[in-house]
């Protein structure tokens, strides 16, 4: 092969595409991994900054049967620990440590919601049910990531009792996919108590998703080192398997019919197939379906229309915060990842309704209405703070504390404040509101304490891994769904109209996140190495 020709070439440096890489190399072929910024593994990476280690994208991951068994496969080597989380609303706050922790969770809403017992009871019903569902579904370790000619023991011990319970739970997860803003309103009919449960969740989460996080709670680890050494042993991987690998380099136009992609340098890499791990609208519209036949041209073209006019998912604003305190000071009040609202009231139509007529008319509001808009926003929100050094405390200089506090945050309303021309004062007048909240809240340490300082915004997502509207887990939950949503068909997903190109990663399947991410990366391989045996 000659020297810019490859079996496969992977698109977008995440941890779907390392995944992909990572076993199409140890499979003996040809493989190019190319990456547009610096560093691999886009959403799940970690930076230094100040002696303070953060996490930029995912807080701690869940291992949902996926991602422990890829490394075990793989004889990756990552020291991990256990994350345990902490909810807290007011100055209510509970650990979550087991199943048990279920009766803490009512005492907490019942403390809070007294009047509201019956539909409390109702919810944990509910919990409780799904996350039977939850015990089948990643119950075993996910066969895909099983040697199943060679592993009898698990093909016939356990998969083969599995799947029937499996079959069964598919269709009850089915039946609850609807938004979990409607299905709680059939039981809720408080309207603060239903905020509270569900407004840390994207717009429309699929009930089913969205209510089985309680398990997933128990399924967090973070890996020693930060969540970015996921990334670094998956590279290593690549490498070691012979894989190639191309950092700082951006694909700008890829040339189906010729199977070539072209770089921000006009240099051109010759593949047999490629993967697309990366945002999948840019995919639709940087190829060129020239020379196909006009059967697959049409399909690409259907694709793509479907893809356009969907978004991406909500995005996410971060405060960074690095701070002169000992972490034991944060130990005493919740575990490193922790899910806190300081006001009960619940968001209400404060970042849906008011924020959309809002944006719809944002030619005539002035500054100190979108500036009273967020004090609401802030002081009524949930938060995932997480503290990177209660999890390693290798991460934090000794006798400090690094702070990662994040909400979910509407990409267009960045983007109209940008437009209009005062993004960087609005970013301040966010981070003190946060901060204010926070420090007259949960940690009143903070005041005064902070030694460093910065955010990301949905912008900043975007403009760093590409991703539509900022999105962080993939598409925005619609009814016309561009990309597979049913666990049962999910091999299907990695497939595009051009038969040469596959795609991977949290665009490819909806509900993503890390290990859909990784699980579409291996599919797409799986594909690759079957089509080339045959
Ligand atoms: C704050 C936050 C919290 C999260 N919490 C969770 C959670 O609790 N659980 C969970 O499962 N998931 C969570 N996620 C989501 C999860 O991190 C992502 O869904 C997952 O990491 C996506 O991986 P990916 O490889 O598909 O995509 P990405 O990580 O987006 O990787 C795509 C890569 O492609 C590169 N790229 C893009 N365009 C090009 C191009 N033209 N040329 C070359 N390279 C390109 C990008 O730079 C990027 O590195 C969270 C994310 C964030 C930000």
């Amino acid at each position: 092969m000659s020297e810019n020709t490859y079996n496969t070439i992977i698109v977008g440096g995440g941890i779907a595409g390392l995944t992909s890489a990572a076993y199409l190399a140890r499979e003996g072929q040809k493989v190019l991994l190319i990456e547009k910024n610096k560093e691999f593994g886009g959403l799940v990476n970690s930076f230094a900054r100040d002696g303070f280690q953060f996490d930029a994208g995912v807080r701690a991951l869940i291992n949902a049967g996926i991602i422990l068994p890829m490394l075990k496969e793989l004889g990756i080597e990552l020291e991990v620990v256990k994350s345990p989380v902490s909810l807290g609303i007011e100055n209510e706050i509970i650990h979550i440590e087991n199943v048990e922790s279920l009766i803490k969770y009512r005492e907490l809403l019942a403390n809070l919601y007294p009047e509201s017992l019956e539909e409390i009871d109702e919810v944990l019903i509910n919990i409780r049910k799904i996350m039977k569902h939850m015990d089948v579904l990643y119950g075993i370790e996910n066969p895909v990531f099983k040697d199943l000619k060679n592993d009898r023991t698990f093909l016939f011990k356990k998969l083969l009792p599995w799947l029937p319970k499996f079959i069964t739970t598919v269709g009850k997860i089915n039946r609850l996919n609807m938004p979990i803003e409607d299905y709680l309103g059939k039981f809720v009919k408080n309207p603060s108590l239903l905020d509270i449960i569900s407004q840390h969740f994207f717009k429309k989460t699929p009930a089913f998703f969205a209510m089985s996080y309680f398990s997933l709670y128990l399924d967090y680890f973070y890996p020693k080192g930060g969540v970015g050494k996921l990334s670094e042993v998956m590279k290593m991987k690549v490498i070691e398997c012979g894989g190639e690998i191309k950092s700082e380099t951006k694909v700008i136009e890829v040339l189906a019919e010729k199977c070539l992609v072209k770089d921000e340098n006009n240099i051109t890499y010759k593949y047999d197939n490629l993967i697309w791990a990366a945002d999948l609208k840019t995919l639709y519209k940087i190829t060129s379906t020239e020379g196909l036949t006009s059967k697959i041209k049409t399909k690409f073209e259907e694709a793509k229309i479907k893809m356009l006019k969907n978004r991406g998912g909500d995005s996410v604003f971060t405060l960074f915060l690095g701070v002169d305190e000992p972490l034991e000071s944060f130990r005493k009040i919740a575990h490193g990842h922790f899910f806190y609202t300081p006001l009960k009231v619940g968001l209400g139509k404060t970042h849906r309704e008011e924020l959309d007529s809002m944006l719809d008319n944002f030619e005539k509001v002035d500054k100190d209405q979108v500036l009273n808009w967020l004090d609401k926003f802030t002081r009524l929100n949930t938060y995932e703070i997480s503290v990177p050094g209660l999890k390693d405390p290798d991460l934090v200089p000794p006798g400090k504390t690094g702070l990662i506090i994040s909400f979910l945050a509407e990409y267009d309303l960045f983007n109209k404040v940008q437009k209009a021309g005062w993004l960087d004062e609005f970013i301040a007048e966010l981070e003190n509101r946060v901060l204010g909240v926070i420090t007259d809240s949960v940690y009143p340490m903070l005041k005064d304490k902070i030694i460093t300082r910065f955010s990301f915004t949905p912008l900043s997502i975007e403009n760093r891994i590409g991703s539509s509207e900022g999105g962080i887990t993939g598409w925005a939950f619609q009814k016309d769904m561009p990309v597979v949503n049913k666990i049962q068909i999910s091999d299907r997903s990695v497939f595009t109209p051009v038969q040469s190109i596959f795609q991977a990663g949290q665009w490819a399947y909806s509900p993503a996140g890390v290990p859909m991410s990784i699980l579409t990366g291996k599919l797409a391989a799986d594909r690759i190495l079957k089509q080339s045996r045959r």
